[in-house]
């Protein structure tokens, strides 16, 4: 079932970075308090058409075909895709494995690898948003322009991920990168009570740490688990 692309799009402009640092390398988090995200007025909002998006979603929880997707990290996604394809607390935070899957590969189809320098940024959503609807779940989530994964950051560089934490996992493990894409997808899809499931961190380094936390106190049983 295909999401139904809801007819406008936000102006807004929200940056936002994943700063993959926690507790144990403090000053990396204060150097790296660069999860900037520009507050947005939904409500002065401009409505426009736009065309469907070009990576619709698969029936039920079907993962991208790797043999033919360009995927930025292929392991990364296929820890990310077992954990939310199957009922869980986890895939339940994130509305169930349909919704959670669904947007999921969308936001992967649009994950590039870029050379966002050094440092903590690991992942990095730019431009403006568009809002969808899944026809099935009837939730709404959004996509912006811009998805990219740092090649000079944590998730690709070891001397970088060595020194830094996401969550209570060191960045460089498995667990520490699906945590990352985690966090990004809990700004991309909104909630029952109409608020995206993580608020936007922007600037924020402690509210970035404790979306961090949230989902991994909503996953950490499914991420502990990809090591098995
Ligand atoms: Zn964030």
């Amino acid at each position: 079932m295909r999401p139904t692309v809801v007819p406008f799009a936000f102006v807004a402009w929200v940056l936002v970075m994943l700063q993959p640092c926690a507790a144990r390398a403090a000053a990396c988090c204060l150097e790296a308090a660069v999860h900037t995200a520009a507050p947005f007025d939904e409500g002065r909002a401009e409505a426009v058409e736009v065309a469907a998006p070009p990576a619709a979603a698969a029936p039920a929880p079907t993962p991208l075909d790797l043999s033919s997707e360009d995927v930025a990290d292929r392991p990364s996604y296929t820890d990310v895709f077992s954990v939310l394809k199957q009922e869980n607390e986890c895939s339940r935070f994130f509305g169930g494995p349909r919704l959670a899957v669904t947007v999921f590969n969308q936001f992967t189809r649009q994950l590039r690898p870029r050379r966002l320098g050094s440092g903590a940024i690991a992942l990095a959503m730019t431009g403006e948003y568009t809002n969808y609807q899944d026809m099935t779940t009837g939730a709404s989530y959004r996509l912006f322009e811009e998805a990219s994964l740092n090649s000079e950051g944590p998730f690709r560089s070891k001397k970088e991920a060595a020194r830094m934490r996401v969550g209570s996992f060191p960045a460089e493990s498995r667990q520490g990168r699906a945590l990352m894409l985690l966090h990004e997808l809990g700004h991309l899809i909104r909630g029952k009570d109409g608020r995206w499931l993580l608020p936007n961190d922007g600037g924020d380094a402690a509210l970035s740490e404790s979306n961090t936390k949230e989902v991994e106190s909503r996953c950490r049983t499914e991420l502990l688990a990809l090591d098995n």
